[in-house]
């Protein structure tokens, strides 16, 4: 377990949205520093423990937390297919967990795939849901065509990615011309956030790295030549867009 007096190895980086490098210390939780970028407002964990420290977290109790519910997850699965309102080309869900999104997609007509960096989650799509386009590793290493996926979703995901601005890149890259990247993530700028930040539940030290409203999240965005096309109401702080190209 990490604690405040062996941060030595730990990562400070430039603000990922906007390049500033000015931050307001908003509080420690789980042993790590809360910051807020002085320029854009994007609030992060900086410095943060190495990606080898963070990646234990995705392990196979990690997946487990949603196998355990799959049938539930088969249904939101499917809602957020038919939310598309597409029903056919290539589907990629990244950070797809056990591959309830893609099995939904697949289902739906898609040839649907799905990458993610936790073995067992990988696993259990391929033994229990039967599905053979899964690869276990992060986005970037894959290597898939460029302007390939028709449509792109990434669900609780973007929070988690070590290099920002290389994922969202590679995300531009393989979207095929026409096609949609439909994202979710915790929404800091949401009404229901606890007015005492820190008492927020979607704060986790090591796994939630960045907190996005949609101003940030669409500086970001639009850095990798993609804007919020739509954003969807919602009751829960989520921050939930439908992303094309510029
Ligand atoms: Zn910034």
């Amino acid at each position: 377990m990490s604690t405040a007096t062996s941060r030595d190895d730990w990562d400070l980086i430039a603000c990922p949205v906007c390049g500033g490098g000015e931050f307001r210390h908003l509080f420690d939780k789980g042993g790590e520093p809360f910051v807020r970028c002085q320029r854009c407002t994007l609030t992060l964990i900086n410095p943060r423990p190495p990606f080898a420290h963070i990646r234990e977290h995705y392990d196979a109790a990690y997946s487990a937390g949603y196998t355990r519910k799959a049938e539930a997850k088969v249904i939101r699965a499917r809602k957020r297919v038919a939310r598309i309102g597409r029903d056919s080309g290539r589907w990629l869900d990244v950070g797809c967990s056990a591959g309830f999104v893609v099995k939904a997609a697949t289902e739906a007509g898609f040839e649907a795939w799905g990458v993610d960096i936790e073995a067992d989650g990988i696993a259990y799509g391929r033994d229990t849901l039967g599905l053979s386009r899964l690869a276990c590793g992060v986005l970037e290493d894959q290597q898939y065509p460029a302007a390939h996926f028709d449509v792109i979703s990434a669900y609780d995901v973007i929070e988690h990615v070590p290099d920002l601005n290389r994922f969202v890149a590679e995300l531009e890259r393989i979207l095929a011309p026409g096609g949609v990247i439909d994202i979710g993530t915790p929404d800091i700028g949401h009404w229901r956030v606890p007015r005492q930040l820190a008492e927020w539940n979607e704060l986790k030290p090591s796994e939630h790295l960045y907190y996005f409203n949609r101003k940030t999240l669409g500086r970001l965005l639009a850095t990798h030549g993609l804007r919020i096309v739509r954003k969807r109401f919602a009751l829960k702080p989520g921050l939930k867009v439908l992303v094309a190209r510029a």
